[in-house]
């Protein structure tokens, strides 16, 4: 069970909100190789591939190569809107001058704090974001750089906080504790750096989740993979906290000896076919002599009733009995449109 949220304030540009009990925000972040419209190709060719039902990212934030300049960053901002006018998008640089810049015509800015960065240059980017009504995310190479601020950042308009860390977990629990006994809150990214690809999904499940569970984050961040890493594992992170469902959620069984039916097929087609209904959770379970004590909250349960026969049940209520299996998909599909959970799927 998730410990009660830390308390913090809103961060928002227009309707993207973000703190202060909002819902978890997925950011992702895009590095730029160059400033030509070529090195936009990888991002605008995900977003073209990206379903109408599938989630994308709540901010992208473009990373500023070093040698750019910052007219060539705008005209890929502009490209970028033209194309897909609903992205909010954001700027990442160690720059406080273009990030000033960025905060008239940008979602967000992430400074990427470094020695040397001055407090002046903080606090004029913290008071512009508040006048503009933009996001501002400051980001510290380390817990020790981030707290050397801490008596100054209780000084300054709600922004958002974030470190790059190779222990997360630790680190932000215990920026926490820091933050609390100064009565600071700014509300919180997670980012959570990718190390080893194979270990990614252990990676983000522990790091996010844990700190998840512990009411620590506002918005989450999976750094150094794909697009579809990136934006895939927080988004899964958070539905199996359950914090912001995005997709449907299966509950099937192990399967045993008196399990009726393939369960791995049967699951797999359920969820080909109904995995677009947002926030409907299905349970699918091979018996009904331990199936529907096992459902758990499901709202809809497909259960193994003799051979070939399925049971449907809504909630704990077995509402049809002994169904043909070569129908019962259909009738489970007609039981979910009949309580007003069904969505037509999205055109491929
Ligand atoms: S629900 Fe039935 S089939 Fe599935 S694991 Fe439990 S006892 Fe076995």
């Amino acid at each position: 069970m998730q410990r009660r949220r830390r308390e913090s304030l809103a961060v928002q540009s227009g309707e993207l909100k973000v703190g202060a009990g909002h819902a978890y925000g997925v950011w992702a972040t895009y590095p730029l190789l160059g400033t030509k419209s070529e090195h936009l190709k990888d991002l605008l060719e995900w977003l073209r591939r990206l379903k109408t039902d599938e989630p994308r990212p709540d901010l992208i934030f473009l990373q500023a190569p070093r040698d750019a300049e910052f007219s060539s960053l705008e005209k890929l901002r502009c490209e970028l809107e033209a194309s897909f006018p609903e992205l909010h998008l954001g700027l990442v640089s160690g720059k406080a001058e273009w990030l000033r810049q960025a905060l008239e015509t940008w979602h967000a800015a992430r400074l990427e704090a470094g020695p040397e960065t001055s407090t002046k240059e903080i606090q004029e980017l913290a008071s512009l974001a508040q006048a503009r009504n933009k996001i501002l995310e400051l980001r510290f190479t380390s817990l020790p750089a981030l707290q050397d601020h801490l008596p100054f950042l209780k000084s300054l308009p709600s922004l958002s906080l974030s470190l790059e860390s190779s222990e997360p977990i630790g680190d932000y629990r215990r920026l926490v504790s820091r933050l609390a006994a100064e009565g600071i809150r700014h509300p919180l990214h997670l980012s959570v750096a990718a190390r080893h690809f194979q270990d990614l999904i252990l990676e983000a499940a522990s790091s996010l989740g844990s700190l998840l569970m512990d009411g620590i984050g506002d918005s989450i961040e999976v750094s150094g993979v794909s697009l579809e890493e990136a934006t895939r594992l927080p988004f899964n992170a958070l539905q199996a906290c359950r914090l912001r469902i995005s997709k449907a959620e299966f509950i099937a069984c192990p399967s045993c000896g008196r399990t009726l039916f393939d369960l791995q097929e049967t699951t797999q087609r359920i969820k080909t076919k109904t995995q677009h209904l947002k926030g409907v959770k299905i349970a699918i379970m091979g018996c009904i002599v331990n199936g529907p004590g096992e459902m758990a909250d499901a709202d809809f349960g497909y259960v193994g009733g003799g051979p070939g026969r399925i049971h449907l049940y809504v909630g704990k209520e077995c509402v049809q009995k002994n169904i043909p299996s070569e129908i019962a998909d259909e009738k489970l599909i007609e039981l979910i449109k009949k309580h007003d959970r069904w969505v037509e799927p999205p055109a491929a």
